[in-house]
């Protein structure tokens, strides 16, 4: 049996599904935050004042002032979250799914899942989300829906003051809910309803599939395999790995196909 044949019926056979999704992933859905063809043609003023020239320096960099700030945060997510179509592979993904309990641990922070149409309760966003912001005063202060904002200075197109939103209990600036510096505050909830899921399937088929993880988010590569190893039910499909990189015990309960998650989507979908 080759890998994509092992894969189909580790799916096939699986009672749940747990999507681990990374950068490879995000990349798909069209926000590649390490891509440097574009940026200085689509963020001229941001390139040459600060001289980034990635979206990942660009989040990197604390702008001079917060209104350049979110006027920048809103150019981003307006255009990569809020314009967002979900891609083929995103449509097939859901469709594999089908009726299936799942879970997506993800380090993509742009809401695609959640735009995908998944369930907002079965998705963990590991690195935060970027249409919700957080308070900046390194105080936790609770999660909002930063959509609307995005849409105004979108729309104003220019970095103006009066638009930058304020925590509602300490006044100060709100930022994005990103791991942007110290305080980043990730959604707890979220993560404890992961858990919970984990404890609650440990009896069940499961299976991991593994979506264009890379080094960027190292926390759900290799505990995720760890965890796998502990449950003889579970099982692990990996788009971007190579079967010598998983564990030996592993090897009967797992297919690691090594060819990205877009050519495993589709082949996947296939009778
Ligand atoms: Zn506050």
């Amino acid at each position: 049996m080759d890998n994509i044949d092992k894969a189909k019926k580790l799916l096939a056979d699986a009672e749940v599904v747990i999507v681990t999704a990374g950068n490879g992933m995000a990349q798909i859905e069209g926000l590649d935050i390490l891509a440097q063809e574009k940026f200085d043609q689509e963020f001229p003023t941001i390139a040459q004042k600060y001289d980034v020239h990635t979206i990942g320096d660009a989040l990197d960099k604390k702008l001079t002032s917060w209104q350049e700030q979110w006027l920048f945060w809103s150019q981003l997510v307006q255009k990569y979250s809020l314009s967002y179509q979900p891609s083929k592979t995103m449509r097939q993904l859901k469709q594999l799914i089908g009726k299936k309990e799942y879970f997506i641990a993800t380090s993509t922070f742009g809401h695609f899942f959640e735009t995908a149409g998944f369930n907002k309760n079965r998705i963990f966003n590991a690195f935060g989300d970027w249409t919700k912001m957080q308070c900046s005063s390194g105080i936790n202060h609770g999660l909002e829906d930063d959509r609307a904002v995005v849409a105004e200075f979108a729309a104003k197109n220019a970095a103006d003051a009066n638009l930058v939103p304020k925590c509602k209990v300490c006044g100060q600036p709100m930022e994005l809910q990103m791991p942007l510096n110290e305080h980043f505050y990730p959604d707890t909830d979220a993560n404890t309803r992961f858990r919970w899921f984990l404890t609650g399937n440990e009896d069940k088929r499961v299976v991991f599939l593994e979506l264009g993880v890379d080094d960027t988010s190292p926390q759900l590569l290799e505990p995720i395999v760890q965890l796998v190893q502990q449950f003889p039910q579970w099982s692990y499909v990996a788009a971007d790995l190579e079967e010598e990189l998983l564990p030996d015990n592993l090897q009967d309960r797992s297919a690691a196909v090594g060819n990205g998650a877009a050519a495993l989507i589709a082949d996947l979908v296939q009778k």
